[in-house]
C-alpha cells in the first residue's frame, strides 16, 4: 500500500474510490492536542449517502453469493493488512485523537484481533438442525445476510470502533456503509483504502464523512437500508431508534454508561485503587465503560480516598507516550465537561482533585481536562446520573453491600459494573443482582475481548450485542428451512 499518512484532505471513500460531496461542502477536523486544523473533510448530505446506498445495494448480490468462509477470508485479508500497517495506523489514531501513539497502537492491535475473531466465524455461521412430526421431512434453521448496513460510530477508539462494526456486518455478507465520527475521519478512511488495497470488491465497504443530522440522519431513514448499528449517545440512540423504528428496520444501539465500581471492605485497596485509576481515567476517560461512579464502604472510605488522590497526583495529561492520557475529542466535549463540574460544585459537591481546563505550556491550545474526583454529590444530582465521558469520577460513601448495590442499580443506563471483594458469595451476589451487560470481579470496569459480547441493558443499548458470536445476530437474521425428502411419503 502506497500512501498511509492522514491525508491533509478526506474525500468519503464510495465504489473502491476516494469520492468529494455533491455539494462540494467541507469541514475542518481540529487537532485536540494542539486547537490547529488537521485536516480538511468531506461534508456529506442526503444526496451523498444516497449515492453511497446505491452502491452498496448494487454490489450486495456478488458479495452475497460468496460463501462465509469467502467473506471471513477477505476480513482476514483486512486484519492482516492492518497488523502489517499498525505503526501507520497507530499513528493516524494518535494524530486525529490526541491519544499517545502507544495507546493508539494497542487499540489497532484490538482491532486486528477482532477481524481475527470474525474472520473464523466464517467457518462458525452455525446454524440448526433438528427433527420433524413429518417421515422424510428434515427442519432446519440457517443465517442470511440482510442487505445494506448502516453504520454509525463515535469517535472514543477510531479504530476498534470501525472493526467491531465493519467486519461482522460484511462477514455475514451485508455491503455497509459507515458514518465516520466527525472527529475521527481519517481512521475510517484508511481502513477502508486499505481493505480495496487488500481485495475487498468495490462497494462492499463505503464510508461516509459528515455531521450527525445531515449525513448520519439520511442513512437511519434510508429505506435501503436494512439494519442500522449505531455506537454513541443515548439521546441520539433514541432519536435513531425512533427513525429506524418507524420502518421497521433492525436497530443495533449500543449507548452510554455510568458504571459503578464498588469498593468493599476486604478488597486489595491497592490494586483496587489502581484499577478505578484506569477505568476512570484512561482514554481520557472517554470510554463508555468508563468508572465514572466509585461506590466505596465506608470503613476503607477515607484509606481509599487517599490511595485514589495520591495516584491522581501522579497522572500525567499529554499526547506523549510518557503520559496516562490525552485530551478530550473537542472544544465542545470540554466544555460540556467544565460546566458539569461547576453546576455540580454549585449544588455543594466537593471537588478533591482537578475540575478545570490544562493550560499551562504544551497543554495551552489542546482539549485538556484534569483529572477529576468529586465527591458529596446526591446520587439524584445530573453528575451523578448523566454521562459526562471524559475523566471524572464521583465517589460514594456506602455503609454496606447492600446500599452499595442499590446505588450502583440506581442509574437510568447499565452498561457495566465491577466490585473488588475477597468475599466469593458477595461477588456472586453482586454478578446475579447488578442491573449490567457487563459485570466484573477484582477488575476494571473496561476491556472487553472479541469473543465477548459486549453490551448493555436500561438506557445502554436496546439489548443487542457487538463482538462475540453474538454480533452475528445483529448482522445476520435467520430463514427456517424444511425440506422433505421423499414428498411421496407423509
Ligand atoms: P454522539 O451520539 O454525539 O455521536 C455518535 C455518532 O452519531 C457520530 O458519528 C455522530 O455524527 C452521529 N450522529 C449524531 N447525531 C445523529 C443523528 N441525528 N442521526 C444519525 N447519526 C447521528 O456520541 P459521541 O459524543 O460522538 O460519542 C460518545 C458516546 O458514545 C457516549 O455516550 C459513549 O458512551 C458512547 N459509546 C458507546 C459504546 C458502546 O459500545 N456502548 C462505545 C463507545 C462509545
Amino acid at each position: 500500500m502506497t500512501d498511509l499518512a492522514l491525508p491533509k484532505q478526506i474525500p468519503n471513500w464510495i465504489d473502491g474510490k476516494p469520492t468529494w460531496a455533491e455539494a462540494g461542502e467541507r469541514f475542518t477536523k481540529v487537532d485536540p492536542a494542539t486547537g490547529r486544523d488537521l485536516a480538511e473533510v468531506c461534508r456529506s448530505r442526503a444526496a451523498d449517502v444516497e449515492l453511497a446506498v446505491a452502491v452498496a445495494r448494487r454490489a450486495y448480490p456478488a458479495w452475497r453469493a460468496l460463501t462465509p468462509v469467502a467473506r471471513g477470508d477477505h476480513v482476514r485479508e483486512i486484519a492482516l493488512g492492518i497488523q502489517r500497517r499498525a505503526d501507520d495506523f497507530a499513528t493516524i489514531v494518535h494524530r486525529e485523537t490526541g491519544k499517545s501513539r502507544k495507546d493508539a497502537l494497542g487499540e489497532v492491535k484490538a482491532a486486528v484481533e477482532m477481524g481475527f475473531f470474525v474472520a473464523g466465524e466464517g467457518r462458525r455461521w452455525y446454524g440448526r438442525t433438528t427433527t420433524s412430526a413429518i417421515p422424510n421431512k428434515h427442519a432446519m434453521v440457517v443465517r442470511q445476510p440482510l442487505g445494506v448496513a448502516g453504520l454509525i460510530i463515535a469517535a472514543n477508539t477510531p479504530i476498534a470502533n470501525v472493526a467491531w462494526k465493519v467486519f461482522p456486518a460484511i462477514m455475514c455478507g451485508n455491503t455497509a456503509i459507515l458514518k465516520a465520527s466527525e472527529d475521527t475521519p481519517g481512521t475510517a478512511w484508511a481502513v477502508a483504502k486499505l481493505a480495496h488495497e487488500v481485495g475487498l470488491p468495490p462497494g462492499v465497504f463505503n464510508v461516509v464523512h459528515g455531521f450527525g443530522e445531515e449525513a448520519g440522519a439520511p442513512l437511519v431513514a434510508s429505506e435501503q437500508v436494512e439494519v442500522v448499528s449505531f455506537t454513541g449517545s443515548t439521546v441520539v440512540g433514541r432519536e435513531i431508534a425512533r427513525v429506524g423504528g418507524a420502518r421497521l428496520a433492525k436497530v443495533c444501539l449500543e449507548l452510554g454508561g455510568k458504571n459503578p465500581l464498588v469498593v468493599c471492605e476486604d478488597a486489595d485497596l491497592d490494586r483496587a485503587a489502581e484499577s478505578a485509576i484506569l477505568s476512570a481515567f484512561s482514554n481520557a476517560g472517554q470510554r463508555c465503560a468508563s468508572a465514572s461512579r466509585v461506590i466505596v464502604f465506608d470503613a476503607v472510605y477515607d484509606r481509599f480516598r487517599a490511595k485514589l488522590v495520591e495516584r491522581v497526583g501522579r497522572i500525567r495529561v499529554g499526547a506523549e507516550d510518557s503520559d496516562d492520557f490525552g485530551p478530550v475529542i473537542n472544544l465542545g466535549q470540554l466544555e460540556s465537561m467544565l460546566a458539569a463540574v461547576s453546576a455540580a460544585r454549585a449544588a455543594g459537591a466537593k471537588i478533591l482533585t482537578g475540575g478545570e481546563r490544562i493550560t499551562d505550556g504544551a497543554h495551552r491550545d489542546g482539549f485538556y481536562m484534569a483529572p477529576t474526583i468529586i465527591e458529596e454529590t446526591s446520587p439524584d444530582q445530573p453528575l451523578s446520573r448523566t454521562e459526562l465521558f471524559g475523566p471524572i469520577t464521583a465517589m460514594y460513601r456506602v455503609r454496606g453491600f447492600e446500599e452499595a448495590l442499590a446505588l450502583a442499580n440506581a442509574s437510568p443506563y447499565g452498561l457495566t459494573a465491577a466490585i473488588w471483594t475477597a468475599d466469593v458469595h458477595r461477588a456472586m451476589e453482586f454478578i446475579n443482582r447488578v442491573e449490567s451487560g457487563v459485570a466484573v470481579v477484582n477488575g476494571g470496569t473496561y476491556g472487553s475481548e472479541p469473543h465477548m459480547p459486549f453490551g448493555g441493558l436500561k438506557q445502554s443499548g436496546n439489548g443487542m450485542r457487538e463482538a462475540g458470536t453474538e454480533a452475528m445476530d445483529v448482522y445476520s437474521d435467520w430463514k427456517t428451512v424444511y425440506i422433505n425428502h421423499d414428498p411421496s411419503v407423509t
